[in-house]
């Protein structure tokens, strides 16, 4: 590969990152964002010293081969990377399906790599008017919303996944859930906010039942995690 990939850690065997899968999942080092909940703030500043060297995750990739039917790129941001492209072949040559996690934040990144990827796990993170709030970053929602019709227009699999923090507002929260059930999303994780120590700290929606009921309504699956 000729350019670097940056990777700030690996998940040698998950369950749980990309549905129905064993997996690997690989964490790019780099993000633009400043999420108020990010649980991986280690990796939102790229570290080329710190990298571990891609040769050594092909290694590791050998060693699962048979065993985990799935490699995720996740992150920080992994569409932030230059050399994701060439990673993404490097592993599909090995046989596994490729997965991606990401915020939205490069539309036109993430248009360049969707032919080559299986499935997507993508961050709807607000309102998309309201997005600033949680990321600290103007115009985010916009880009976060062109990933999301382009994702929609693909075809490709993917989950729609929205961390409901203590700040955010439950009307704002179903009314985006009821804008992308209208674009056409099918499937919608809501994740219950976990802070530094792991421990839930949930938020009132979790206990409007009557609420939950109704959206879940709007969306083939739904879950709460
Ligand atoms: S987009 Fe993800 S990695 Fe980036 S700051 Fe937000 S939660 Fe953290």
């Amino acid at each position: 590969m000729e350019k670097t990939l940056l990777v700030g850690g690996v998940v040698s065997l998950t369950t749980v990152d990309y549905p129905g899968y064993l997996s690997v999942v690989i964490f790019l080092q780099g993000c633009m964002w400043r999420c108020c909940y990010c649980h991986n703030q280690h990796l939102q500043s790229v570290s080329p010293t710190e990298s571990l060297p891609w040769e050594d995750i092909l290694n590791l990739l050998k060693t699962r081969e048979g065993l985990v039917e799935a490699v995720v790129f996740s992150g920080g941001e992994p569409l932030q990377q230059p050399a994701l492209v060439d990673a993404i072949e490097d592993v599909k040559k090995m046989k596994f399906k490729i997965g991606l996690h990401t915020s939205g934040a490069f539309p036109e990144k993430l248009a360049q790599v969707l032919p080559l990827i299986d499935w997507v796990g993508i961050d709807v993170k607000y309102e998309f008017e309201r997005y600033p709030e949680i990321t600290g970053v103007p115009s985010s929602g916009e880009a976060a919303r062109k990933s999301l019709n382009l994702l929609i227009a693909s075809g490709v699999e993917f989950e729609a996944r929205m961390t409901v923090y203590e700040t955010m507002n439950a009307s704002s929260i179903t009314n985006v859930l009821k804008e992308i059930a209208a674009l056409g999303v099918k499937t919608v994780a809501l994740q219950k906010y976990r802070d530094e120590k792991e421990n839930v700290v949930e938020h009132s929606i979790f206990s409007d039942k009557l609420l939950l009921t109704d959206i879940s309504k709007c969306f083939e699956n739904f879950y709460i995690r």
